[in-house]
C-alpha cells in the first residue's frame, strides 16, 4: 500500500477526494477555510454583525409566534446554538427529527436544555417502515452516502415545519471552526438521490417522508422567504469550553466523540465508512480543530491511530440495525461486503450542480441558494 500524502498544516491526507497541495505541502481545504476565516474573523465586529442580525430577525418576526427555528440533535453544536439564540433574546421553535435511533444520552441533552431554557419542542417522529426502508436501500446500493435519509429528513421538516409556522430564519449550528466540509464523493446527498436510490432499492412506498426536491427549495427560498443562518460561524466556539458551560448551564452530557448522538450515524462513520470505502471523516472533523488551535496536529495523528469506534460498540449497534431492519446478521453482513457503487449509477442534482457551479458559487454567497446543495469540488 502506498504511503498516504498528509497535509503538513491539518491531518488531511489524499484518501479525501479532490484534495491538491500547494508547494509547501498545505492542502485546499485548509485555504478554502482560511477565506472563510477572512469572512468571518474572531472579532468585536464580528459578533456586532450577528447582533446585527438578531436584531433584525426581531424586526422582522415582530408579530410572529416565534422568531426562528432551531433543529436539535442533542450533540454540542445544535444545543449551543439554541443557548446561544436564548442568550440574545430570541424566541426559537425548537425541532427535533426522531428517526427511532437516538441514544438516550441525546433525548435527555434535548429534553435537559428545552426545559431549562423554556422553550417550545416540536418533535418530527418519522415513519418508522419509511426510514428504516430508505435506510436499507442505501446500504444494499452500496454508495458512501448513508446518512442521506436522517440528513435530509432533517433538513426537509425544517423547511416544512418554518412555512408552517410562519418562520423565516432557520438557526443552524454549525461552525467551520469545528466540523470540515466534506467533500461530495465522501458524502453526498438531495432528494433527487434519495428517490433514486429508493426506486431501485426500496420495497415500501414513500407516503409521510419529508423529501425535498429542488422545486420545494425554490418555493421555501423565493416564496417562503426562508434563509438559514449560522450563528457559531459568528461567535468565538472553543468546543471543550462550551460543552463544560453546557454541562453547567443546561445539565448536558457528553456522548463522547464526533458525532455520535445517532446510534446509525455510530455505526456508518465508526465503522462502515472507514471499513468498506477507506472514509475516515475524522480527518476532515480533526483537521477543522487543527486550523482552529483547538487540538494540535500530532494529538490529531495520534487520534486518528485509535479506530473509530471500539469493537464492543460497533457489535452492539449491528446487532441494532440488524433487528432494526428485520434481516439476518449474515444478509446484513453480505449487504456490508458487497462491491461498492459509484454515486454517478443514480439520478440526482449533482450534475446539475457541477454545470452551475460559479452561479451557485455566487448565489450561496449572497445567501439566496441553499448550503446543502452546494458542492465545491468533484467527487472522484
Ligand atoms: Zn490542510
Amino acid at each position: 500500500m502506498t504511503e498516504l500524502r498528509v497535509c503538513t498544516r491539518c491531518v488531511c491526507d489524499d484518501s479525501i477526494p479532490g484534495i491538491s497541495f500547494d508547494t509547501d505541502g498545505v492542502c485546499n481545504l485548509c485555504k478554502n477555510y482560511d477565506l472563510i476565516e477572512q469572512e468571518f474573523p474572531l472579532s468585536e465586529a464580528t459578533q456586532q454583525r450577528f447582533q446585527q442580525i438578531v436584531d433584525s430577525i426581531k424586526r422582522s418576526q415582530r408579530t410572529a409566534k416565534y422568531d426562528c427555528l432551531i433543529g436539535v440533535s442533542g450533540g454540542t453544536d445544535s444545543i449551543y446554538t439554541l443557548y446561544i439564540a436564548c442568550k440574545y433574546g430570541l424566541n426559537p421553535l425548537v425541532l427535533h427529527v426522531d428517526d427511532g435511533c437516538d441514544t438516550e444520552i441525546s433525548i435527555q441533552n434535548i429534553q435537559n436544555a428545552v426545559n431549562r431554557l423554556n422553550v417550545d419542542l416540536y418533535t418530527v417522529k418519522l415513519d418508522e417502515k419509511e426510514i428504516v426502508d430508505l435506510e436499507l436501500a442505501f446500504f444494499k446500493a452500496s454508495v458512501p452516502d448513508l446518512e442521506v435519509p436522517p440528513d435530509l429528513a432533517i433538513t426537509a421538516s425544517l423547511y416544512k415545519c418554518a412555512a408552517q409556522f410562519g418562520i423565516k430564519y432557520i438557526l443552524v449550528g454549525s461552525s467551520f471552526r469545528t466540523e470540515g466540509k466534506m467533500p461530495p464523493g465522501w458524502s453526498y446527498g438531495d432528494g433527487k438521490y434519495l428517490k433514486s436510490v429508493h426506486d431501485r432499492f426500496g420495497h415500501v412506498t414513500l407516503e409521510t417522508f419529508p423529501n425535498v426536491l429542488l422545486k420545494d427549495y425554490l418555493y421555501y427560498f423565493a416564496f417562503k422567504g426562508i434563509r438559514e443562518i449560522k450563528p457559531l460561524y459568528y461567535l468565538p466556539y472553543v468546543k471543550e469550553d462550551v460543552k463544560r458551560l453546557l454541562e453547567k448551564e443546561l445539565g448536558w452530557i457528553d456522548y463522547g466523540t464526533g458525532h455520535h448522538e445517532s446510534i446509525y450515524t455510530r455505526f456508518v462513520q465508526g465503522y462502515l465508512l472507514p471499513k468498506k470505502f477507506g472514509i475516515d471523516k475524522r480527518k476532515i472533523h480533526y483537521s477543522a480543530f487543527v486550523r482552529s488551535n483547538q487540538m494540535t496536529r500530532d494529538e490529531a495523528l495520534a487520534k486518528l491511530e485509535l479506530p473509530a469506534c471500539n469493537d464492543d460498540t460497533v457489535r452492539a449497534d449491528m446487532l441494532y440495525l440488524r433487528n432494526r431492519f428485520g434481516i439476518s446478521l449474515e444478509e446484513f453482513e453480505n449487504i456490508i461486503n458487497s462491491k461498492p457503487r459509484a454515486q454517478s449509477e443514480f439520478d440526482s442534482y449533482y450534475p446539475l450542480v457541477r454545470r452551475l457551479q460559479h452561479l451557485i458559487t455566487i448565489a450561496y454567497r449572497l445567501h439566496l441558494f441553499p448550503t446543502k446543495i452546494y458542492g465545491s469540488y468533484n467527487r472522484e
